[in-house]
């Protein structure tokens, strides 16, 4: 039995089983989630005796660390490995201004949305995640910097809402056990609106990211086929639900590709577009991961899009590119391993 991912209700129930008291339910759990220990004898608040006991029914975790790339930045950059061999990337991110450690997780291996600028996309899609399997990403982060995860992203590998079971769970868990507040939580979707439905009605505090990327429905189908599914009409007006049931804010995210996405009347466009849409926006500028032909815009013409689409009065950031040295984009480890073992 693996004891990462057990709530303390299953925790006391697996005490009962052995005779202990409750008390020992709540120190293990401390012991997983708050001093992220990887084996059972280093919870040296319980007696020998017990740990024995213990260790011959269950282990911690069986989650390996596979790669690890520290930036320049204080990005770290992990390949997580499971059981069954499979791996996804899982970052931690700092910001020096603030004590904020923000996990970015994944919620699939690979991805079947196909996306034509993400590296993930390109290798397909190959399972969902357990909801073990996610909060073990930061867990794994825990361990290995002896830190406590204050922030988390579901902006790693894989469609979060098209593995929508585990990623609630998981997001109750990070809430519940690790005590990571809902709002400290950001789940990033490509637009799969029977998702969005089943958020609106469960009516969370976490933050609802919308990767836009264009502002109609002829540009975005070039770089997303999931438009040609769920289109841009379709998608706004269940943002619009979305956000009339929840009355919380949503993150448009908008990558930037020099000549396809980044010019001023597309700026313009999209300005018009989420006029009457309650958000913030976050420009990415592209980052090169793959052979294709995009670039990234200069900063002058992030510059100007971003002046151009502030005109709409909404608040428009530019997300700081973190681990540039290390490959610290989406997908971008995964798939140079896989290309080494070939
Ligand atoms: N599948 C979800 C969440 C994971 S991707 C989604 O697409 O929203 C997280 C973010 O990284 C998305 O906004 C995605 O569009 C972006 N991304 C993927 N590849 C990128 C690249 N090469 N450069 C910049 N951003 C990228
Ligand atoms: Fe999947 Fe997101 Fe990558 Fe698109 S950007 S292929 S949805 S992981």
């Amino acid at each position: 039995m693996i004891l990462a991912g057990l709530r303390l209700s299953e925790l006391e129930d697996l005490m009962q089983e052995l005779k202990a008291t409750k008390f020992r339910a709540k120190q293990i759990h401390n012991w997983i989630y708050f001093k992220s220990v990887s084996n059972i004898d280093e919870m040296t608040n319980l007696s020998k005796d017990f740990r024995e006991e213990l260790k011959k029914i269950a282990t911690v975790t069986e989650t390996k660390i596979k790669l690890k790339q520290v930036s320049k930045d204080g990005t770290i950059k992990y390949l997580v490995e499971y059981p069954d061999g499979e791996c996804v990337e899982t970052v931690l991110m700092r910001f020096d201004n603030r004590a904020n450690l923000t996990a970015c997780v994944s919620s699939q291996v690979g991805c079947a949305v196909n996306c034509s600028f993400c590296a993930t996309g390109k290798g397909g899609f190959k399972r969902n995640l357990t909801y073990q399997e996610i909060i073990e990403q930061v867990l794994t982060i825990q361990r290995d910097t002896g830190l406590k995860v204050t922030n988390i992203v579901f902006m790693g590998q894989g469609e979060p809402l098209l593995n929508l079971e585990n990623m609630l769970k998981a997001l109750e868990i990070f809430n519940e056990d690790f005590q990571i507040g809902a709002r400290r939580i950001t789940i990033s979707t490509s637009g799969i609106i029977p998702g969005i439905e089943k958020l609106a009605n469960l009516n969370l505090q976490s933050t609802l990211a919308i990767s836009l990327h264009a502002p109609n429905h002829e540009l975005r189908k070039e770089i997303m086929p999931i438009e040609n599914k769920y289109n841009i009409q379709d998608l706004k007006k269940a943002l619009k639900n979305y956000i009339e049931k929840t009355g919380r804010r949503i993150t448009i995210e908008y990558i930037l590709i020099h000549g396809f996405n980044d010019t001023a009347p597309v700026a313009k466009e999209l300005a018009y577009l989420l006029k009457d849409l309650k958000c913030n926006i976050n420009l990415i500028p592209y980052n090169s991961v793959i052979e294709n032909d995009y670039k990234k815009p200069s900063n002058n013409d992030i510059m100007k899009f971003k002046y151009l689409l502030e005109h709409s009065g909404k608040k428009v950031t530019v997300r700081l590119e973190r681990g540039a040295d290390i490959d610290a984009a989406c997908g971008q480890l995964r798939g140079k391993n896989i290309k080494n073992n070939e």
